[in-house]
């Protein structure tokens, strides 16, 4: 079980409000997306609730729990960056274990975590191979592996197709709605492409200037946009 409840959850730097107060919950096993255009706050809402940053106000529970001030390694969550970042000098068995052995797991079941996550992401043939021997989807996808090892109560993505071409990004996305059909893990996921999240959302959060504009189904954004601006985003007519 994964539920994650954000209320009242403001960021400031310094003098400037970048969230001016997000309640939102997401169930658990739901595929959410933050979308909204470039600089709306929604990586750094992502970081709140991974515990790369702090919120300056406001409370965050993952499954019920009180999590407003634990680091993001007491969290049991997984992050995907754009950035893929793996270790060059590492091999993809490698760069999917590492945070494992760091974790104190047995080598065997690093061992078996890793096979299952590279049979899961058509990665088994390429477990000895350096992260430069890879596809750009390859390497994307060793990216997805390290966070599914470690078998996290919620994954968050954050636009992680954006440094793919436009085939490769369609491709990783329905790996992704595969993935999550077969995980079956909440799955938190910012981008600003419209039509990634209304392939893959359960539920939309439309973002604007530090606000929630709308929470909806895909369909209910597309047919009952709460104002102009969802209506434009979407790309319903209104
Ligand atoms: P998005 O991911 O939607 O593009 P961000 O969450 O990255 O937006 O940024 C939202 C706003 O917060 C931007 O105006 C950005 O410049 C500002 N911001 C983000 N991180 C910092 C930081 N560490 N210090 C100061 N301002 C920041
Ligand atoms: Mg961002």
């Amino acid at each position: 079980m994964a539920e994650l409840k954000l209320t009242s959850a403001r960021k400031s730097f310094g003098s400037i409000d970048v969230l001016h107060g997000i309640d939102l919950a997401v169930r658990d096993g739901e595929f959410v997306v933050f979308v909204g255009p470039s600089g709306c706050g929604k990586s750094t809402l992502l970081r709140l609730i991974a515990g790369l940053e702090n919120v300056t106000s406001g409370e965050i529970h993952i499954d019920g729990e009180r999590v407003t001030h634990l680091p993001a390694s007491e969290r049991g969550l997984a992050m995907v960056f754009q950035s893929y970042a793996l270790y060059p000098h590492m091999s993809v068995r490698k760069n999917m274990g590492f945070a494992l052995e760091n974790m104190g797991l047995k080598p065997a079941e690093i061992e078996a975590r890793v096979a299952r996550a590279a049979a899961m992401l058509r990665l088994t043939d390429y477990l000895d191979r350096k992260p430069k021997a890879l596809s750009g989807g390859q390497r994307q996808r060793v990216a997805i592996g390290r966070a599914i090892v470690r078998d996290p109560k919620i994954f968050l993505f954050d636009e992680p197709l954006s440094n793919l071409d436009a085939e490769l990004r369609v491709a990783t996305r329905k790996e992704l709605a595969s993935l999550h059909a077969g995980l079956g893990g909440t799955m938190i996921y910012v981008t600003h492409d419209q039509v990634e999240a209304m392939t893959l959302a359960d539920r939309i959060v439309v973002l604007n200037a530090g606000r929630i504009e709308q929470v909806g189904t895909p369909l209910e954004l597309y047919n009952r946009p709460a104002n102009a601006f969802v209506a434009g985003f979407i790309g319903s007519p209104r």
